[in-house]
């Protein structure tokens, strides 16, 4: 194949266009591979519109998923001896490289929720770490070099011992949740002093903050340690946010949400993955990255589980990105 030619154009790679032309396999020979780690899991959700038990889910899930439309993934977590083998198979069949998975004897990570018509309010009824709790992340040889590494929502502890185990990424960016902050605080605030850019979302951004104030509490992050903070505010869009900076995008105007499950994590994933498939970090690819996540979290929200991540085709990303970008025009 000529592809390894193309790699010496790589300008126009990065424009949007040119780059959704690629299948996955090239990408897989054109760019950086992303790291991810995070819960992968079997969840119970509830929301107006219906209802599931045992669904595939995880943080590290919806955000490989995202991610591998842009770029080849790696993963690591860990499951248990529950994990239904065609999720194994569904993973692998998406460009997800699964040596950094472990299996472990006992169920894997459980997490029960519901939503009520507010649905940028997730309510936990259940959380069981199963095997998380004896989990340690063994990052494969193979893997340490990922200029990538996306630190998705888990135990801030075994964030840390992956950012122990990489060797100098270009980017890390971690996510968390409010269970975290209430249990772990110490550890997370370790890890927001050792990534890039802080994902949270708008009422996690408040509580580990202790403001009202969105532009305050990402100005307090930074003095942590991130250089950039992501604040994910559901269907009111995003905000990046740095020292000096401040980019706000718009959410996609989706008219029916069925299950709002994963919309971070996909935005997440959907935001580095663009951003290591493009292999730039200037601050004007990162604000395209935020829109194109927040494009794959759209998808997401449309269906429960990962039905709708997993069907979406490369034209309705880019014309639902085109979209946004009809959407915000300013003169
Ligand atoms: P999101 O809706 O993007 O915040 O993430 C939903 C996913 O996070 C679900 O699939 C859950 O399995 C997972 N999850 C829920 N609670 C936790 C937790 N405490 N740690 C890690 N992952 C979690």
């Amino acid at each position: 194949m000529a592809l390894p030619k193309l790699r010496s154009s790589l300008p126009s790679i990065r424009t949007p266009n040119f780059w959704f032309l690629l299948t996955i396999q090239e990408k897989s020979q054109l760019t950086e591979n992303v790291l991810i780690v995070g819960s992968m899991a079997l969840d119970d959700v509830k929301t107006p519109f219906g209802e599931i038990k045992d669904a595939l889910g995880g943080a590290a899930v919806y955000s490989s998923i995202a991610a591998s439309y842009f770029a080849p993934v790696r993963i690591v977590g860990v499951v248990g001896n529950d994990f239904p083998e065609e999720h194994v198979a569904f993973l692998s069949s998406r460009n997800v490289d699964l040596k950094g998975m472990q299996r472990a004897e006992g169920k894997t990570f459980h997490w029960a929720g519901y939503y009520d018509f507010d649905l940028n309010q997730a309510h936990t009824l259940e959380t069981h770490l199963n095997v998380f709790q004896q989990f340690r992340p063994v990052i494969p040889q193979e893997y340490r070099s990922s200029k990538y590494v996306f630190l998705a929502n888990i135990d801030p502890e075994l964030q840390l011992q992956v950012l122990d185990q990489v060797d100098k990424p270009k980017l890390t960016v971690c996510d968390t949740m409010n269970f975290w902050i209430d249990t772990k605080k110490e550890a997370l605030l370790e890890v927001l002093k050792r990534v890039d850019i802080a994902f949270l979302n708008d009422a996690e951004a408040r509580q580990l903050c202790g403001t009202t104030s969105l532009v305050k509490a990402a100005y307090k992050l930074c003095e942590i340690g991130p250089k950039m903070v992501v604040i994910k505010k559901g269907e009111h869009g995003a905000l990046m946010i740095a020292n000096g900076t401040y980019f706000s995008a718009p959410s996609y105007p989706l008219e029916e949400v069925i299950d709002p499950t994963g919309a971070g994590d996909s935005f997440a994933g959907g935001f580095i993955g663009y951003v290591a498939g493009t292999d730039d970090i200037s601050h004007d690819n990162l604000r395209k990255a935020v829109v194109f996540g927040s494009t794959i979290a759209s998808f997401n929200v449309e269906d429960f589980s990962l039905r709708r991540l997993s069907t979406i085709t490369r034209k309705e990303i880019l014309d639902r990105y085109n979209e946004f970008r009809r959407i915000a025009f300013f003169e």
